[in-house]
């Protein structure tokens, strides 16, 4: 079995490691790793586990505490991709709030922003999920066109920063369409035997089901890495704790004020 590995050869102890993910990966089992900084960690994870993805038609899900993690992981790709000239797409995901082309939605806290997102999908008034994904069926066929043209220029993974820039700039037939790059991201993990992600894409109960809808995707057939594992406990506490922010207790009293005066006009 040849293992796909980004260098020439594994380091001192990458080895041992390296031929324990593959055990793991391809026995179905649980791997938890402890090993210092240096050893190569991320390329003795990848390797095998894009190899059985490859060969098993499977996902690898590489899952990381902060954004500015999922850049080691591309590089990692496009080392593999280079060396092995083997074909594979992987996508980089952030969170709505990171890839949303509004300007408009700029500055806004999370709490302010989803209920404004939720809200315009929900009313179909969104024009940048509008040309991403589409409401009616007729834009859901100009949204697959602009994909389409989009991934022309994707390659085997865009960094997900770039792939926003990408959106925001998008033209078709001499026209700028922004398209929300949520949407697109979502929509070329369908292809992609890699998605990198934020933990909370496969922790939280209530995202994963519908980014797993999204992506079409399966956990049954997927390789899950959770790099940085020792920050899940916070992480996990934290997406479960509720908490009330300035912001918050203005905005419902805004929307406590006006509601009283309607009501008070209406008797
Ligand atoms: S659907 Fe996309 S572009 Fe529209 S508000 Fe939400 S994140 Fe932004």
């Amino acid at each position: 079995m040849k293992i796909l590995f980004s260098h020439s050869r594994p380091r001192k102890y990458q080895e041992e490691f390296l031929m324990d993910v593959w055990e793991a990966v391809s026995s179905g089992k649980h791997l938890l790793a402890h090993a210092p900084t240096g050893i190569g960690k991320t390329a003795a994870v990848l390797g095998p586990s894009l190899t059985w993805a490859l060969e098993n038609d499977g996902t690898v899900f590489f899952l990381t505490p902060k954004i500015s993690q999922h850049q080691i992981a591309v590089n990692e790709l496009e080392r593999i991709a280079k060396r092995h000239k083997v074909k594979f797409r992987a996508a980089d995901i952030i969170g709505r709030r990171y890839a949303c082309v509004d300007p408009s939605l700029e500055g806004m806290d999370v709490d302010e922003f989803y209920e404004v997102c939720n809200k315009r999908r929900k009313n179909e008034s969104c024009p940048y999920y509008a040309w991403a994904r589409g409401f009616t069926p007729s834009q859901r066929k100009t949204a697959r066109l602009h994909l389409e043209k989009l991934l022309a220029n994707y390659g085997m993974v865009t960094p997900a920063h770039k792939l926003v820039d990408m959106c925001k700039a998008f033209t078709y037939e001499g026209e700028r369409r922004p398209l929300c790059a949520y949407e697109i991201m979502t929509q070329i993990a369908r292809d992609s035997q890699v998605i990198i992600a934020d933990y909370f894409h496969l922790l939280s109960s209530g995202i994963r089901e519908s980014f797993l809808i999204k992506t079409k995707k399966t956990l049954r057939d997927s390789v899950i890495i959770i790099d940085e594992a020792h920050n899940v406990p916070e992480r996990v506490r934290n997406h479960l704790s509720v908490s009330i922010t300035h912001l918050l207790v203005k905005r419902q009293r805004r929307k406590l004020s006006s509601w009283v005066r309607s009501t008070w006009k209406s008797i």
